[in-house]
């Protein structure tokens, strides 16, 4: 298996840019299956960038808690010393 083998669009000869994509993204002409991504290829890699992007998501939520939590530490003791608020009626 040689992986330095550039896979190139029958039309234009350009290297193909994503072998995720059925179309050539430089003419749009359909591209050979054999020279993308098989089913199974395309599953694993999709799989692969749903389990990144769930694992960004969890990260992220985590954060956004730490930060909720920072706030709320520094909010609510400035919240509470504040004098209320005075009645105009
Ligand atoms: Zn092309």
């Amino acid at each position: 298996m040689n992986i330095s083998k550039l896979y190139l669009c029958p039309a234009c000869e350009k290297p193909l840019m994503s072998r995720m994509s059925p179309r050539c993204n430089r003419c749009g002409v359909m591209v050979p299956p054999e020279l993308l991504y098989s089913q199974e290829e395309r599953a694993r890699i999709r799989a692969e960038e749903k389990a990144c992007v769930e694992r960004l998501r969890l990260e992220n939520e985590a954060k956004r808690k730490a930060a909720e939590k920072s706030v709320q530490d520094s909010v609510l003791p400035m919240f509470f010393s504040h004098n209320p608020p005075t009645s105009e009626t």
